[in-house]
């Protein structure tokens, strides 16, 4: 039915064949952003490559239900079990609900998967929505003797579940390796064992969101909520899993323990996990000051960057890379791509001009089969986009006159292209509306420098201060000034 396609599993550390449980139906599951702060470029890149995955596997056919959670309440700092929850903290120093710091940050989530056009998922469920869901789940975890309770806390026994399971299954990881790499209990921690994890933590009186439940006044684990509502929305065991690759040591392995311990099967088939940003070869951190937010990029507003560069084009580079390689951010690597998504779009443009003969030289069933190759090879899209530079190269000659197609290969070269481009790759043409305004942002500009060389600052502000009101920012450096959406 469909041509076959292969998935890098990182449970078995192999590419494997992609069969779902009930074709054509594929329940997907990936981690969703935890809501305290402006989403991060790294966060964005997850999204967009399983937005990729998302895609392509509703091209082969596939009725995809695609679940990815808002984590609203659980999350602590540091990743582990003690600690401020890390909306109670944002919402503490700005004076706010943590309903409203969860509100601000979910809006501005889906407003910047808008921008990288980034399809919804089909159920977005959040941890507060779903607390009954996670604390039946301790209930049945306890019921089988694979947790236990210390003072109104309750924790995964991990020694006791690897006795009949595979604890670091997930990495490949034996449980004395991880032992032997985790540091001591401190005197004062309730654990028994130094892997062992909370599924529910006993809410000391200031802590803000908190809920009653068997064990008294407390919130659920961070890893309870992915487990409760992948099994709730999805059934004990479904097709795809997947997050960021920080997430398969810890919270995806401590998933699996959990679906596992309340339902004796491993939740999902195949476990897909995303690769890092780095910038100039360097991982992309806060504290070493080269991390840059989205909109940064958009603007051109970070030390790092000489010029802003659209959502597409950002989009454009990181599809460029492979899922699961690093992408290293740099201007130079920014600029070929924006390069290469002009041509690319300007291509599709050109479409719709060229002329049609008698004689055809494009071959479309090859071309569809070298993009399913590419795609169906573990969703390999800087594959694809290489072979959509060589059909870039066939509509130049086309244009040019050098080459030649038929009216009905011509209809279905543009059905192709529109299928892999904009519905596969998720790219829009964002250039043609640029080109249209650019003039009138030059005549703009020149204006402003006239005023600024009269030292007229209040025309050359007006004209700075009106445009980024209506969404357009101006940025000058010693080249001059460049525009740029915001
Ligand atoms: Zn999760």
């Amino acid at each position: 039915m469909y041509n076959s396609l292969f998935i890098y599993n990182t449970i078995s550390r192999k590419k494997e064949e992609f069969k779902p449980i009930n074709s054509p139906y594929v329940g997907m599951y990936v981690c969703g952003p935890t809501v305290y702060s402006d989403v991060h470029l790294g966060n964005c890149r997850t999204f967009i490559s399983f937005d990729l995955i998302y895609r392509y596997l509703m091209h082969l056919g596939y009725k995809v239900r695609y679940v990815r959670n808002i984590t609203d309440a659980g999350h602590l700092e540091g990743d582990g079990d003690s600690g401020e929850d890390k909306i109670s903290k944002k919402a503490k120093l700005a004076s706010l609900e943590p309903m409203e710091i969860v509100q601000t940050y979910t809006n501005g989530f889906h407003d910047m998967m808008k921008v990288f056009n980034v399809l919804p998922p089909s159920i977005e469920p959040t941890a507060t929505g779903h607390i009954i869901e996670q604390i039946e789940m301790v209930k049945t975890i306890l019921e089988k003797g694979l947790a236990y309770e210390v003072d109104g806390s309750v924790y995964f026994d991990v020694e006791k579940y690897n006795q009949e399971h595979n604890y670091g299954v997930l990495n490949g990881r034996k449980l004395e390796d991880l032992l032997n790499n985790t540091r001591d209990l401190g005197g004062q921690d309730q654990k028994r064992g130094k892997l062992d994890f909370a599924l529910w933590i006993k809410a000391k009186p200031e802590h803000l969101m908190q809920w009653p439940s068997p064990w008294g006044m407390g919130f659920p684990g961070w890893h309870l909520e992915c487990s409760a509502m992948s099994s709730k929305y999805l059934g004990d065991q479904f097709d795809i899993h997947g997050g960021g690759m920080d997430l398969a040591p810890t919270h995806h392995t401590n998933e699996i323990a959990q679906n596992v311990a309340a339902c004796g099967k491993h939740p999902a088939n195949y476990w897909i996990h995303t690769n890092m940003l780095t910038v100039n070869g360097q991982k992309m951190s806060k504290s070493l000051g080269n991390s840059f937010l989205p909109h940064e990029l958009f603007t051109g507003d970070h030390t790092l960057l000489h010029k802003g560069y659209s959502p597409m084009v950002v989009k454009f580079f990181m599809l460029q890379a492979h899922y699961r390689s690093t992408l290293d951010f740099s201007n130079e690597a920014l600029d070929a791509s924006e390069k290469g998504f002009k041509r690319l779009m300007n291509a599709m443009a050109l479409l719709d001009k060229l002329k049609v003969s008698e004689n055809n030289e494009v071959d479309i069933k090859a071309l569809e089969q070298k993009f399913e190759a590419a795609m169906n090879d573990d969703f390999n899209s800087p594959i694809l986009i290489a072979e959509l530079f060589d059909v870039v190269k066939t509509i130049n000659s086309i244009y040019d006159g050098k080459a030649n197609i038929s009216e009905t290969t011509l209809t279905e070269l543009k059905s192709l292209l529109n299928e892999y481009v904009h519905n596969v790759l998720g790219l829009k043409d964002e250039f043609s509306e640029t080109n249209e305004i650019e003039p009138l942002m030059e005549f703009l500009i020149n204006i402003r420098k006239e005023a600024k060389e009269k030292k007229d600052y209040v025309t050359s502000d007006k004209i700075r201060i009106g445009l980024q009101d209506i969404g357009y920012q101006l940025k000058d450096s010693k080249e001059g000034t460049t525009w740029s959406k915001t």
